[in-house]
């Protein structure tokens, strides 16, 4: 029996490892001249392949997931695919997982050595452009080409980095037959910001907690390290909010301390108060607690020029330039675009496919990986989904060429 995978994205080869190595004769069509262009390029060329948190939440879509990804690829079953690539995984910060060279490269060679040694091909610089039922199978067109398969596997990603060859051209092909898309935007990117401050603090990094609000609402915070850049703010812990940024309309506002980490100091506000009371010039008792840039924002926001004596401040003065020092406020306009977001929200509509991801329009059909409407949060999550997906069709597949 023949499989056409389209996309040669992290799904679409661990596909096809699996039922190669079933005995079945698959094809792996991925329009770039390389397969895994952005695999290579996830969690900064380390690949976090999964966490060690499998819990259920960390997964999203506008529809029940039809299975939970880390019960059914559980830690267990991650150990057993990773050790049969000849893999071994490292946890670093916050449960993420890496292959132990941390290098993205060492997943890649090894699905495609796997692919490749159980007799799986490669067809590469082939953009799959239609795909057509055909003599109880499928017709893969491509250009003046096409190509026969029993069974299909759409595993063209979405549209998140369209530069590595997923644009969002895997939403047509399963829209062809009668599939719906949800809504899609932008997810794990960052935050888009105004603030007069942003080009002078470019470059700034603080260690905190970032907060959102939505209408004045505190609607979700994440600690870790905050990235601030002349249009907006990024890092670690900012990069998870932009998926609640995209998914409803309304007056968004992130704030975070200008002091770092504040989790060890609890009593800091105490102590800064106190110290505020000393004969101090403004600029001298803010130059022991920030770096220079952050200092200029607080002597600027404050309307002093830095030479006041601390405590000599009005009341209100000191409340507000100590009120800024532990939250930074600053109007999110928006998320940064695909070509900058990790992962697309949204995507095929979950109630178009089986629990194994089966197209109930067009048996024999299958979408795997980023195409399908879930997301994951950052961490680890997405090509956890991807390798979850994958291992579900190919064993439905098996079972079913079994019965
Ligand atoms: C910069 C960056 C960093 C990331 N880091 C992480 C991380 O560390 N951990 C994590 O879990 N997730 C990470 N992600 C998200 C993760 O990479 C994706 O969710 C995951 O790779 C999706 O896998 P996929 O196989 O579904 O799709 P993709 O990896 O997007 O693969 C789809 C493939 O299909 C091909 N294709 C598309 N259309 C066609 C067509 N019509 N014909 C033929 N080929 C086609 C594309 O060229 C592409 O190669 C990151 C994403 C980005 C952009």
């Amino acid at each position: 029996m023949k499989i056409a995978i389209v996309g040669g994205g992290v799904s679409g080869l661990a596909a096809g490892c699996l039922l190669a190595e079933a005995g079945f004769f698959v094809s792996v069509y991925e329009r770039k001249n390389r397969v895994g262009k952005k695999l290579l390029a996830t969690g900064n060329g380390r690949a976090n392949v999964s966490n060690e948190d499998l819990s259920a939440g960390h997964w999203h879509s506008e529809s029940p997931l039809p299975f939970d990804p880390g019960t059914y690829f559980s830690a267990e079953a991650r150990r057993e695919f990773f050790d049969a690539l000849g893999i071994d995984l490292v946890q670093e910060d916050r449960g993420k997982l890496y292959p132990s060279t941390l290098q993205a490269r060492t997943v890649l060679n090894a699905l495609r050595r796997r692919l490749f040694a159980a007799g799986g091909e490669e067809v590469v610089e082939t953009c799959i452009d239609a795909i057509e039922q055909s003599k109880g199978g499928f017709r893969l067109v491509s250009g003046d080409s096409s190509f026969f398969a029993d069974k299909v596997i759409v595993a063209a990603g979405g549209m998140a980095m369209p530069q590595s060859g997923s644009d969002g051209k895997g939403h047509g092909l399963l829209k062809s037959f009668g599939h719906k898309k949800t809504r899609t935007f932008p997810g794990i990117s960052a935050l888009l910001c105004e603030s007069p401050y942003l080009k002078h603090l470019n470059g700034t990094k603080i260690q905190g907690v970032v907060t959102l609000f939505r209408n004045g609402e505190k609607i979700a915070s994440e600690g870790g390290e905050i990235l601030l850049a002349k249009d907006g703010i990024s890092g670690p812990p900012v990069l998870d909010l932009a998926r609640a940024v995209g998914e409803r309309k309304g007056d968004y506002a992130v704030a975070f301390p200008m002091l770092n980490h504040l989790e060890q100091r609890p009593e800091y506000r105490n102590i800064l108060e106190g110290r505020s009371y000393l004969p101090l010039a403004a600029k001298d008792f803010l130059d022991g607690i920030l770096s220079n840039k952050w200092v200029h924002v607080v002597l600027k926001e404050c309307s002093l020029n830095g030479e006041e004596p601390m405590d000599q401040l009005a009341w209100e003065e000191r409340e507000h330039l100590l009120n800024l020092l532990f939250a930074f406020t600053l109007p999110v306009i928006g998320v940064r675009g695909f070509d900058y977001a990790q992962v697309t929200c949204g995507g095929m509509a979950l109630e178009g496919f089986s629990s194994d991801l089966e197209s109930k329009n067009a048996p024999g059909l299958y979408a795997a990986g980023e195409v399908l409407d879930v997301d994951g949060d950052c961490g680890g999550y997405n090509i956890h989904w991807a390798l979850a997906s994958a291992h579900r069709i190919a064993r439905a597949i098996i079972k079913s060429a079994q019965s």
